[in-house]
């Protein structure tokens, strides 16, 4: 399998050459020169596998260039009962006749990101053992991904995290679950500043061409190839679970901001699993609702993005999304090129023109409000006992214009209510359900590094621990 950038600038490289970088040279995103079919045999004979084997039959397609005894082994190690919680590690939940939750949230860190990250933390192990190298990450994080990516590399050889946060700005359990990590190889670093200051310093360590060489600096942020693969292993657990034959549909709904989890299904969708819908569900950040319903492209200015009771969607542009159009346009990477070239002179595009397409990818979408999760929050926990988070909310709520009878609708659950204890307050009137070994997770003594928003100290900051760590 060989990776070409979305804008057609890149020279075709193989899986362990992309895992560790983040965009291509054109300034695109990778992709594979084509997606696998899988055959009706093939899916009867992938229905009986239990997900690490499932998950290695699915990667193999794409990363060819690890031999198979490694990559098994590596699948083997990453989903386990022990991390995941069930053998299932996605259980499906039946709510009603028709309608499921996919529960992809039983991770370290609670929220569905570990499925992906905790894959890449062994992969990356692995490859920098190979390649004799060592790797410096370097993330801004207002919640998930941060604490996701520290879970995943904890311990990791060969690797570094320098995750920077907002001080005193992300929730006590948030907070908690990052800073109470004592692993020598993990660098919780608290700015004094908001988010996008954060995301600013860590920008200007990237943009340092010679920084960046010197030290090995790396990113582990949604679009990552291994981790839209590493996803689409669950919409065909999802399409197993809900399925008895190779002749049934389902559809997905799917709580969306980078486009990094929907577009997984999308590739699955492309290599052959019988996916009716796709439903991709926005908040009140609705840049991809209204390109699906409308062809027009917008992303909003950061001033326009608005904090919601659905946090980890809250986009102003959504990173992936430039994968599914490069196969709207059947790989055209020159057009690719030209519109994101449109995109920083203009700030939108049209594909208006494209629209009655839309329905072969099996596209929907939809949004909601804070008032329609709350609502759904009470609806869901009143008909079926479930307690469900604010972005399982939002795709619950956006699912259900869109079921289609006969028709099993999955709604994947993102996150664990837990980790928004005051939404479920405000809708239920009652503490979320929080695994055990949360329990009084605030108290636990915290390891962190409090700076102010000064580029030159991260930079001498990070250089110290490296090098004194590779001496
Ligand atoms: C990251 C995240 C999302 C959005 O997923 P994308 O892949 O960015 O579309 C939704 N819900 C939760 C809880 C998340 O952490």
């Amino acid at each position: 399998m060989r990776y070409l950038s979305t804008r057609g600038g890149m020279p075709a490289v193989r899986f362990c050459e992309i895992l560790l970088g983040g965009l291509a040279p054109d300034g695109g995103l990778v992709l594979p020169e084509s997606y696998p079919r899988v055959d009706e045999e093939t899916l009867a004979r992938w229905r009986l596998l239990p997900y690490p084997e499932l998950a290695f039959e699915i990667l193999r397609l794409y990363a060819d260039d690890i031999p198979e005894d490694d990559l098994r082994a590596l699948t083997a190690r990453t989903y386990t009962a022990e991390i995941f919680g069930s053998d299932a590690i996605t259980p499906l939940q039946r709510l009603d006749g028709e309608l499921h939750l996919l529960r992809l949230s039983n991770g370290p860190t609670l929220a569905f990101k570990d499925l992906a990250m905790q894959l890449l933390g062994n992969l990356f192990e692995y490859v920098l053992a190979k390649q004799g190298r060592e790797l410096n990450i370097v993330g801004a994080t207002s919640g998930d991904t941060g604490s996701a990516a520290e879970y995943a590399m904890r311990g990791k050889r060969g690797v570094r995290v320098f995750m920077l946060s907002p001080h005193r700005r992300m929730s006590a359990f948030q907070t908690a679950q990052m800073f109470s990590l004592h692993d020598p190889n993990i660098y919780n670093i608290a700015i004094d500043g908001v988010f996008d200051d954060c995301q600013d310093m860590v920008k200007a360590i990237s943009n340092d061409l010679d920084f960046k060489r010197r030290w090995s600096i790396g990113t582990v942020n949604s679009i990552n190839w291994a981790r839209v693969v590493a996803q689409v292993v669950y919409y065909f657990r999802g399409w197993f679970a809900a399925t008895t034959s190779n002749d049934q549909k389902v559809s997905f709904a799917v709580p969306s901001g980078n486009f990094g989890n929907v577009l997984a299904g999308h590739i699955a969708r492309s290599m052959g699993l019988p996916i009716s819908r796709l439903v991709v569900a926005t908040n009140e950040n609705d840049v991809l609702d209204e390109f699906f319903r409308t062809g027009h492209y917008r992303p909003r200015a950061s001033a326009e993005t608005q904090h919601t009771s659905s946090p980890s969607m809250d986009i102003s542009k959504a990173s992936n999304f430039e994968r599914f159009v490069h196969d709207l346009l059947g790989g055209d990477g020159a057009r690719v090129a030209a519109l994101w070239k449109q995109l920083d002179t203009e700030g939108a595009f049209d594909l208006s023109a494209e629209l009655p397409r839309f329905a072969d990818y099996g596209f929907v979408s939809g949004s909601s409000s804070h008032a329609d999760r709350l609502a759904t929050i009470r609806a869901v926990h009143q008909a079926y006992g479930v307690v469900v988070d604010t972005h399982t909310a939002d795709g619950l709520f956006v699912a259900e214009r869109w079921r289609e009878p006969g028709v099993p609708m999955i709604c994947l659950e993102t996150a664990q209510p837990a980790k928004f204890a005051a939404s479920i307050r405000e809708a239920l009137g009652i503490e979320p359900p929080r695994p055990a070994a949360y329990e009084g997770i605030e108290s636990r003594a915290q390891r962190y590094t409090l700076m102010p928003r000064d580029v030159r100290l991260l930079a001498r900051f990070i250089a110290s621990r490296a090098a004194s760590a590779a001496g």
